[in-house]
């Protein structure tokens, strides 16, 4: 199934995403919803979907591949798919109530609903369980007032998972609520970034917007499990981010290599000769490496055993290759690397933020750090 998966994803991109038109949806920040609806030709939407409710049947890391390959070419995309597959797909899937299931899992099978997943505040990132938007039960409901900050796809989402706070526990007083976003009172307003243009990432205001007991992630009896129910996602989360960062680096590697095969080969000394191909070989080189350690961890996950090093260890080491691979291709093209001619820029811009995003990499350090059994202080 992966290789068919990869193949299948790669005829896409060859198919739908011109070079011209990736750098069209980055140039003008466009959310690349035609390119989400004609996704759908490919019958992946639902990989990591139960069969009952339509889906494939896989693995939430079966969809790795899925990331990969769209990232090699316009990695906004395998960001904005992803966020529908983890916070769509596997969020309902595995913690849904049975109505829920039955409501949205066919549909997201079919491409036809869009997710989001609202954890960040402006006071709460890395540390996310200090969240303070409020939802308050009266008159038989729930009204969430409060705001979340840097949530993908806010603006253009049926559907957003909200972690609020209902109790005062840190993490037991934590509730996730599927919000309707045409429900009165939400408003979500795009931010302009670095990279990652067209992902949709926006600042949301939540005024008393009115949840139902049956809107509670799990239904009703799941009232203060969210914090639990976001852990189950983390190893895919962290995986999916290091699926996108292997086909960054695998693009920002690639075309250094068409440079240095256009430019450098049969016109330079070759001192400068060795020292090209040496560096390009030290980014394949890190690249495999990074590629190896992500797919064993995302093998460790499907055995069900506990991988939470592994897979912190990949989304920090991922992201950082791919990272130094950009950095490094832009320097080998000398001043084009800094011209939008070239792609390398665009990958670098996306690669900055896929450090930061699901946990940045002093966040992975810290969770390694803990694992290798280093005192926390
Ligand atoms: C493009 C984009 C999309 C995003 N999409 C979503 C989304 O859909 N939903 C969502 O909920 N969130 C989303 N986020 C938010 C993201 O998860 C947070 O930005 C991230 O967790 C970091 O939080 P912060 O920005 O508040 O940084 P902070 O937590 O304020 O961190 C600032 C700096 O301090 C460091 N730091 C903080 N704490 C520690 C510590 N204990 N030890 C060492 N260093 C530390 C960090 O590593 C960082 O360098 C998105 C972010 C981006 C950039």
């Amino acid at each position: 199934m992966p290789d068919d998966i990869r193949q299948t994803t790669r005829a896409f991109v060859e198919k739908e995403i011109s070079f011209d038109l990736a750098r069209e949806i980055d140039q003008q920040d466009i959310y690349p919803d035609a390119l989400l609806r004609k996704f759908s030709q490919t019958g992946l939407w639902g990989i990591n979907i139960d069969e009952k409710y339509g889906g494939m049947g896989g693995h939430s890391v079966d969809a790795m591949p899925i990331y990969e390959e769209l990232s090699r070419r316009l990695p906004v995309l395998a960001w904005v798919i992803g966020n529908i597959m983890l916070y769509g797909n596997d969020i309902i899937g595995i913690n849904g109530s049975e109505s829920q299931k039955e409501k949205f899992l066919p549909a997201l099978a079919e491409g036809k609903l869009r997710f989001s997943f609202a954890l960040t505040e402006p006071e709460a990132g890395s540390d996310a369980a200090n969240i303070s938007i409020k939802a308050v039960f009266h008159d038989g409901a729930y009204w969430i007032t409060g705001n979340k900050m840097f949530i993908t796809g806010a603006g253009v989402s049926d559907y957003v998972v909200t972690m609020t706070r209902t109790a005062t526990h840190r993490y037991k007083g934590i509730t996730a609520f599927v919000v309707d976003t045409s429900t009165p009172g939400y408003s979500a307003n795009p931010l302009k970034k670095l990279g990652y243009h067209g992902s949709n990432t926006c600042s949301v205001h939540y005024e008393n917007v009115r949840v139902r007991p049956e809107d509670v992630l799990g239904g009703e009896s799941s009232l203060n499990q969210g914090w639990n129910q976001m852990v189950t996602l983390l190893n895919s989360e962290r995986l999916a981010l290091s699926a996108c960062a292997l086909g960054i680096g695998q693009a920002g590697l690639d075309e250094a290599i068409a440079f240095y095969k256009q430019h450098y080969r049969f016109s330079q000394p070759n001192g400068r000769f060795q020292a090209v191909q040496h560096a390009l070989a030290e980014m394949a080189t890190e690249l495999e490496a990074a590629r190896r350690l992500a797919y064993h961890a995302a093998w460790l996950v499907t055995q069900n055993v506990d991988c939470l090093k592994e897979t912190s260890m990949s989304k920090y080491f991922t992201t950082e290759t791919a990272k130094k691979i950009c950095l490094r291709g832009i320097d080998l093209l000398g001043s084009e690397g800094g011209t939008l001619a070239y792609n390398l820029q665009r990958y670098l811009r996306d690669v900055l933020v896929l450090t930061i995003g699901g946990g940045t990499s002093q966040i992975q350090k810290n969770i390694i750090a803990k694992q290798i059994g280093l005192d926390q202080g």
